[in-house]
């Protein structure tokens, strides 16, 4: 897919949304860390919708290393699709996402790529720390890897992002998966192979700011809980057997002490604490069938992952200034 006809050996991909002010930095430290190695490289960004100058930033960049492929999307769809859809267009023998905020270092890259030298397939990256985030932001993070750590069948290794290396029968294996909900934490883990970590310190965000809120935050823990553990779906009928058999023993408990001391009328206190604790179970569990229901919905509209706008630097022609679907 890369205009040289050689086999790639690295493909870089970064996901870009409004970063104009870390490109330049970002490049300069990939470049730099590159072309020492003496290997033959490409940097796939995908701008997600960017609202400043990042394109432009990115274009003049291509120009000056065609090395640097660069893919539009026509809307913002979001990191983790951004992500896959680096995924597809790279052809290196090995991929390493990597962030453009230079919250993950390039110069790891070297301690990866000896790693998978070493035979490894998935080389990921894990926070010695997080000491510099705040309270609260520890505090989820670390209930969030807790929590679905027990509730996920596949490990999902705490503290580690998308910095990784995957070997190219990895990526093919995480090309074969079609879901539109995309956690890539847990789908990289899904697929398994021989796996390995190095510890890194993870510095600040360079230039800009997050565009993760505790909103987002949110939304992204149910994706990741509801596409990789069916608990929520299924506790219900464990919850509901159990209040049955409560609601038993209670009701014989009434019968019982209806034939001993005769018809009790004052009863509203039981009542309303009975209807009113089965009814948020109810409701509950239809919150969490309306999680799965709305993903499976997703899944049934099969529309394409993301649509590109334009792309610059791949030798496929057929894959610019179309659509392009991935399954
Ligand atoms: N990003 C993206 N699309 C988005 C939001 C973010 O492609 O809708 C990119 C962003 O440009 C950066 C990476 O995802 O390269 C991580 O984003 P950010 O630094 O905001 O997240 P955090 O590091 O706080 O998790
Ligand atoms: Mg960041």
């Amino acid at each position: 897919m890369s205009l040289d006809s050689e086999q790639i050996e690295l493909s870089i991909v970064v996901p870009v949304y409004n970063e104009e002010q870390n490109l330049d930095c970002l490049f300069e430290r990939l470049e730099s860390v590159l072309e020492p190695m003496k290997v033959s490289y490409e940097i796939v960004c995908v701008n997600d919708g960017s609202q400043d100058n990042t394109i432009e930033y990115l274009i003049a960049h291509h120009q000056r290393n065609s090395a640097i492929k660069v893919i539009n999307f026509s809307r913002n769809f979001g990191k983790e699709i951004a992500l896959s859809a680096g995924l597809d267009y790279s052809s290196g023998a090995a991929v390493i996402p990597i962030d453009a905020d230079l919250q993950d270092p390039p110069e790891l890259i070297k301690q990866l790529v000896d790693k998978w030298h070493e035979g490894y397939d998935v080389v990921y990256a894990t926070r010695r720390s997080r000491n510099e985030e705040s309270l609260l932001k520890r505090f989820t993070a670390n209930n969030f890897y807790r929590i679905i750590a027990k509730m996920s069948r596949v490990p999902i290794p705490a503290n580690t992002g998308d910095f990784r290396l995957m070997d190219r029968k990895v990526v093919e294996a995480i090309k074969q998966m079609p879901e539109r909900t995309r956690f890539m934490k847990g789908m990289f883990a899904w697929v398994g192979f021989k796996q390995t970590s190095v510890l890194f310190e993870r510095p600040k965000r360079y230039k800009g700011k997050t565009t993760w809120n505790y909103c987002k935050l949110w939304n992204f823990a149910i994706d990741g809980i509801a596409s990789f553990s069916m608990i929520p779906l299924k506790i219900w009928s464990y919850i509901g057997i159990l209040v049955s058999f409560l609601a038993f023993l209670y009701g014989s408990f009434l019968i019982i002490s209806t034939l001993i001391w005769g018809i009790d009328v004052p009863g509203y206190a039981s009542i309303m604490v009975v209807t009113l604790f089965l009814g948020g179970i109810q409701l509950i569990s239809l919150g969490a069938i309306g999680e799965y229901l709305s993903r499976v919905y997703e899944e049934v509209k099969r529309r394409p992952l993301y649509l590109v706008r334009e792309s610059y630097g791949f030798a496929n022609e057929q894959l610019e200034e179309t659509t392009q679907e991935t399954l």
